[in-house]
């Protein structure tokens, strides 16, 4: 079968690499020069089936309106003229009860432990390089009733397979040394061993790589326009190719991976996708002075922040706002995260040298994504990943290839139409 896939984010690249898995032609389009260059360039880096804990929980509709006015906040609802703004952030506070929470912890962990051994198996078959690590992750706390609040949901993990065990200060230093500094501060952490880390921009570019040598057709600089229906089923992609050259797109299925854009294109169709754009900031600088510098892949909780080292850089992530799909780079939360990074690991990293960017992560209120079927029969979506698109890549990529070629998923999860 001829499969288009739209969008090459961590999403797009690994839907196309497991669908030409199960030997379909496939091609991929995007509006970009380069793979993974919107919001899966340049993110923390985790593999984390331990972060599995959604925004919307018990605790964050009081966190929201204390934060509500603060700059810097970890979480911060921009209020705006935007009707899909209200309604996402009333579908958000739906998804802040209990038993809510609960189901969606479920829901991301069973897909996250999938996906993180989808992704170790594509190692193993294509020997890649991303300047992994696979030292685990460690969640730290330096307020005694943030690690409370965390030990519900680790358990639920546990029992779900995911080994986030609590763990004390000294084995939280003996893990990661570089903690050291704000040891005597250090409330407590959580530990899951088998959780990762890596560059996932080098990973998709060195996926690209491979998927083109093996015959994947890549149309980049191509900016869709439109998603045309007819006959009850989607009938054509409109695009523009570099020079501004209408495109007439036509394939059997269609797999749906724009990220933040993609509720916007299928809206003519009568579609609604509850993605709303969640801007996040990174910031990347060199190694300074490597006795300070974390290797293990870190979480700060309270902060929102991620740590992981990628070679000879520290990548340091994290913070939301709601936005719009404003991707300007506010000053003040830049500088709250170097302040942070300063504050726990003084000397590691070196801020002059470092670079900041924002991406707008495609949040869904529950932070679940829309893998599956949608009501046309051969249109398709890999999208809506949120937090935790480069962790569910591989799971997600591979489900939907089964999805399309008609097979069963190999997990279970809320796919859409399955
Ligand atoms: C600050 C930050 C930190 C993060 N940290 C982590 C982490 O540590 N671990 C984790 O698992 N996840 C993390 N994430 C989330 C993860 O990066 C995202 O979920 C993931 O990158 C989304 O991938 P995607 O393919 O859906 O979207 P994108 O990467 O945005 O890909 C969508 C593609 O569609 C293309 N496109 C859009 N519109 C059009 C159009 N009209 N025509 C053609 N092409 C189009 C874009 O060019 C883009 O390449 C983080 C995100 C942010 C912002």
């Amino acid at each position: 079968m001829n499969v288009m896939v739209l969008g090459a984010g961590l999403l797009g690249v690994t839907s196309a690499y497991f669908l030409r898995q199960q030997g379909h032609d496939v091609t991929v389009v995007d509006r970009q020069a380069t793979p993974a260059a919107e919001t899966s360039f340049a993110n923390g880096g985790q593999i984390s089936v331990s972060h599995a804990e959604p925004w919307a929980n018990p605790s964050a509709p009081l966190k929201v309106l204390k934060w509500m006015t603060k700059e810097d906040a970890p979480l911060l609802f921009r209020v705006r003229a935007d009707f899909r703004q209200w309604l996402w952030t009333l579908a958000f506070l739906r998804e802040c009860t209990p038993a809510r929470t609960r189901h969606n912890i479920e829901c991301i962990v069973r897909l996250g432990t999938y996906s993180r051994e989808m992704l170790q198996q594509l190692r193993r078959d294509i020997g890649i390089d991303y300047d992994q690590r696979t030292q685990g992750i460690l969640h730290f706390y330096t307020s005694a009733s943030e690690l409370a609040a965390a030990e519900g949901p680790a358990a639920q993990m546990r029992a779900l397979g995911c080994d986030r065990r609590l763990i004390t200060v000294d084995e939280a230093l003996a893990i990661e040394p570089a903690l050291r500094h704000i040891a005597p501060k250090l409330a407590g952490a959580t530990y899951t061993a088998q959780d990762e880390s890596g560059d996932a921009n080098r990973f998709a570019r060195e996926l690209v790589e491979h998927c083109q040598a093996d015959g994947v057709r890549f149309l980049m600089s191509h900016t869709v326009t439109a998603l045309r229906a007819a006959a009850g089923k989607l009938d054509h992609v409109e695009a523009t190719d570099a020079e501004g050259r209408f495109q007439f797109l036509q394939a059997d299925a269609y797999v749906l991976a724009m990220g933040s854009w993609s509720p916007l294109y299928v809206r003519p169709l009568g579609i609604r996708l509850p993605i709303y754009p969640a801007k996040g900031y990174s910031v990347t600088m060199p190694v300074r002075d490597a006795s300070r510098a974390f290797q293990v892949s870190l979480t700060d909780d309270e902060h929102k922040i991620v740590f992981s080292r990628l070679g000879d850089k520290l990548r340091i992530a994290g913070t939301a706002e709601l936005n719009g799909y404003d991707r300007d780079l506010n000053r003040v939360r830049c500088e709250a995260i170097v302040r942070r990074t300063e504050e726990l690991f003084p000397g590691a990293g070196d801020p002059q040298r470092a670079q900041f960017w924002t991406g707008l992560r495609p949040a869904t209120p529950s932070n679940v994504p829309i893998v599956g079927r949608s009501k046309l029969p051969n249109l398709y979506f890999n999208t809506g990943h949120g937090t935790l698109g480069w962790t569910h890549a591989c799971g997600s990529g591979k489900s939907i290839a089964r999805i399309v070629s008609g097979l069963k998923p190999e997990v279970e999860f809320p796919f859409l139409g399955v």
